[in-house]
């Protein structure tokens, strides 16, 4: 028998915000939007939410809904060393630990007791260490496995405890709406909501070969997370690669030069999609091809500065691939690493050129809509040749 906790920092964003500024504490908070109205909230504190302001909604509609809210742009830098400050504090009282999201982690407490304590005295007491070294709350999750743990910390925010012991997954999991078990999407949601399901334990009360036929093998998945059994494990991850990379094998070897350089394009958005997540500018790019015959050869350039901007790495990602790509062999592989990785010049506002805000913009923008839709919800006009099969997108 396991005991897994999900820990889950409560309003990260905004929290981080209101420590440093304690002015804005209490009051609506919107992090993400700007003051024209532009872009997407990425995160609004409760009061905010009382109002009706929620993640992902145009900022412009948040306005009209809370306009009394202070408006504050993110600053990502300074989220990723608070996340890396939180992890490291529920590193000191489980060896393995799984970073879910930025602000919320799995900890896997099984047999620590006679080390550290019950279960629930370690929980309450990485709280208690995050509330007082970091100024942030946290709600916990205690459970035989990783779902119910993740459940258990969302009905008990904010600042709660829940701890469902083992044998009543189900029956915990039965009265909750299907919105709060992970992993179901808005279309298979739509489709169970045609069938009058609204419940968890409606779900798991149905025939588990009726959701196969309907839905495949994701059926059977939800008939056992509907059921409270989930045997995923706690996975221990290292600390961010020092790099964002994604690169692409073709399912034919290419020497198609026009093709290459569109994929090239599509690369690099991908990457430096993940660098504006994480609020990170790269100083280095390396573009890298593996030909049929398998000899790889790399070329990196350094920046004049640091950047987030889809053009200017591909700029200077071009001339690169233009110099490498000489050999009249077929190319099997291609990928494209950002690095030297610092956090971006918006929050230290130095020569903010009106042309880089203005595109700075756009791509969050864009970012917002990819998330929401995936990724190939929009392409600009670069990047226009089909994707090969295979992309997965996995970071090099
Ligand atoms: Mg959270």
């Amino acid at each position: 028998m396991r005991t897994i906790l999900h820990i889950d920092l409560d309003a990260f964003f905004v929290s981080v915000e209101q420590g440093r500024n304690p002015s804005l504490k209490g009051k609506p908070v919107i992090v993400g939007g700007d003051p024209e109205g532009r872009g997407v909230v990425a995160a609004a504190s409760y009061e905010a939410r009382a109002a009706g302001v929620r993640s992902g909604m145009p900022a412009a509609m948040a306005r009209r809904l809370c306009p009394e809210a202070a408006f504050l742009r993110g600053d990502g830098y300074l989220y990723l060393r608070a996340s890396e400050r939180f992890f490291s504090i529920v590193r000191r009282y489980s060896p393995v630990v799984e970073a879910a999201s930025v602000d919320e982690a799995y900890a896997d407490l099984t047999g620590l007791q006679r080390l550290m304590g019950h279960p629930v005295e370690i929980a309450v007491r990485i709280r208690d260490e995050t509330r007082a070294t970091l100024g942030l709350e946290s709600s916990l999750g205690l459970a035989a496995n990783k779902l119910v743990a993740k459940v258990g910390s969302a009905t008990a925010k904010p600042n709660g405890l829940a701890m469902v012991r083992p044998g009543y997954e189900a029956a915990f999991l039965a009265p909750q709406g299907l919105e709060r078990l992970p992993g179901i999407g808005p279309g298979i949601r739509q489709k169970l909501t045609m069938f009058n399901i609204r419940r968890i334990g409606q779900l798991a009360a149905l025939d588990p070969v009726l959701l196969e036929e309907t839905f495949g093998r994701v059926g059977r998945l939800l008939h056992q997370r509907a059921n409270g059994r989930d045997d995923r494990p706690v996975v221990s991850h290292r600390a961010p690669p020092p790099s964002v990379g994604r690169e692409i094998t073709f399912p034919e070897d290419t020497v198609d030069a026009p093709l290459l350089e569109s994929v090239l394009y599509r690369l690099t958005e991908k990457a430096a999609g993940s660098l504006r997540r994480e609020g990170l500018e790269a100083r280095t790019v390396t573009l890298k091809l593996r030909y049929a015959d398998f000899v790889t050869c790399s070329r990196s350039a350094t920046l004049p500065s640091p950047t987030d901007l889809d053009p200017v790495l591909y700029e200077a990602l071009l001339p690169l691939f233009r110099r490498l790509f000489v050999r009249r062999v077929a190319v099997r592989l291609i990928g494209v690493s950002l690095s030297r990785l610092v956090g971006g010049p918006r929050q230290l506002g130095l020569f903010e050129d009106r042309r880089l805000e203005r595109l700075r913009r756009l791509y969050k923008g864009i970012d917002a809509v990819r998330e929401r839709f995936g990724f190939h919800a929009l392409t600009l006009g670069r990047s226009v040749a089909r994707p090969p099969a295979g992309d997965t997108g996995a970071a090099a």
